[in-house]
Parts: structure tokens; C-alpha cells; sequence
């Protein structure tokens, strides 16, 4: 699904874009750089060769191995809630098509991201090589986080969790942010949890659907 030349001028994809980026703002997205970052970040370039046609869709897509690529309506509320910043260290749960951990690295952040599927790993990382992303992946269980570059001024988890886990928790900085979907595996809420001191202050929004965050403190 990767390695393709995809058109570099399309009037009617750069329209299809700026609808889905106005969509976005019509619905209270507010951080510009985000905005221009999610103008800059080809979706068409993470989904699959069928669904090019669909890429600017605000809905999930399938991506393989019964996941998908997020909603962008989803991905530009879940990373303004994590107030990205140029040089902030993100880590990633759930790598997935690579277009999240591609979003934050073009907003400038040190990202490092976690997948579980070796295969979709293995795409990702094509992409993230072919468009020049110096982002730090590795495969395995994100719900113990990674433990060797902590702690993380943000952390982003792209699959539904029935809990916040712990160790994630506990691998953010003073001021870091760690933002999830918790529920059950029909619907959820994306948890936003600041870390202030030893203590953690959280804010909920509701009615999101994810794919369910599979390991040791998720899923089973
Ligand atoms: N951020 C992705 C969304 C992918 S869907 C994107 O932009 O496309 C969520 C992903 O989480 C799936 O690829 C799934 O395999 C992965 N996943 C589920 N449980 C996981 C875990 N415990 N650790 C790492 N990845 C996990």
C-alpha cells in the first residue's frame, strides 16, 4: 500500500483537503499549527491504494489486519488536547498506517511510537523513511510504555483502553499530558490526564469509537 507516487497536483484532492480542514475547525479545533500541520501531512499517502479516493473522508478507515487509520476529526482533537509544542517528546501508542506519529513529528515533536503488528509496523516505517519522518518506533506492547527514553511530555494512545495504564502514567513528566479512549470495547471516552507533581488531573469527552488496545494492562 506504500511505495507509490501519489499525484502532486490535484484540484480535486487540495479541495477535498481543505473541506476536511475546515470540517475540523467548524467543529472547534482551534491550534493553527495543527491545522497547517494536518494540511502539510498527506493522509492519501497512509491508506490503502483503494481507498485513495476516500482519504480526506472524515471517518475511519481500514488499514489492515482489522485496524484502522482514525478519523481526522478524532486525531486533531486527540493531538490538540496533548498541546504539542516544537522539541516536546511524544511517545505513541499504536502506530498503526504511521499518520499520527507522522502529524506530530511535522508539528515538531521527538516522537516514538509502539505497534504491536509487525506488518503494519513494517509500513509505517516505509512511509516514515520515504517522506524523510525521524520518528523512533519499535514493535511490541505499548501498554507498559517504553520505559528507556521516559519520561514523556505527552503521551498518545490511538487504541481503546479499559483503563488508563499505569505504567503510562507514570512515564510522564511534570506538566505531561497523557491522552486515551476508555470504555468498553462499543464506545468510549478519551481520557485527557495532566500530570501535576504525584498527582494527576483529569478531563473526559465522550462517544469515541476505537479499535481495542490489545496487552498486558489492556485487552486480553
Ligand atoms: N495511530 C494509528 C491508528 C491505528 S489503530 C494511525 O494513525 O493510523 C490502533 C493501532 O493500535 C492498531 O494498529 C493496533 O495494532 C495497535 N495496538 C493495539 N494494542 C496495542 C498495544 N498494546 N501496543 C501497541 N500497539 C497496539
Amino acid at each position: 500500500m506504500i511505495q507509490r507516487k501519489l499525484p502532486t497536483k490535484s484540484p480535486r484532492f487540495d479541495f477535498e483537503r481543505d473541506e476536511m480542514i475546515a470540517l475540523i475547525r467548524q467543529r472547534g479545533i482551534e491550534d493553527e499549527r495543527l491545522l497547517k500541520a494536518m494540511m502539510l501531512v498527506d493522509r492519501r499517502e497512509f491508506v490503502q491504494a483503494a481507498l485513495l479516493n476516500r482519504a480526506y473522508d472524515d471517518c475511519a478507515l481500514p488499514i489492515g489486519h482489522s485496524q484502522t487509520i482514525s478519523q481526522p476529526y478524532t486525531v486533531a482533537f486527540m493531538t490538540e488536547a496533548l498541546e504539542v509544542k516544537p522539541g516536546k517528546k511524544i511517545l505513541e501508542i499504536g502506530t498503526g498506517s504511521g499518520y499520527q506519529a507522522a502529524l506530530l513529528s511535522a508539528m515538531g515533536a521527538r516522537v516514538y511510537t509502539i505497534e504491536r503488528n509487525m506488518d503494519l509496523l513494517n509500513g509505517a516505517r516505509k512511509i516514515f523513511e520515504h517522506l524523510k519522518y525521524n520518528i523512533v518506533s519499535k514493535c511490541g506492547d505499548g501498554t507498559i510504555g517504553w520505559k528507556e527514553f521516559a519520561p514523556y511530555d505527552g503521551v498518545i494512545v490511538t487504541a481503546g483502553a479499559p483503563e488508563a495504564p499505569q505504567p503510562l502514567l507514570d512515564q510522564l513528566a511534570e506538566g505531561g499530558i497523557l491522552v486515551i479512549p476508555v470504555g468498553d470495547k462499543e464506545i468510549q471516552s478519551i481520557q485527557i490526564t495532566r500530570r501535576l507533581g504525584e498527582k494527576f488531573q483529569t478531563r473526559e469527552a465522550h462517544g469515541f469509537k476505537f479499535v481495542p488496545l490489545i496487552g498486558k494492562i489492556g485487552w486480553k
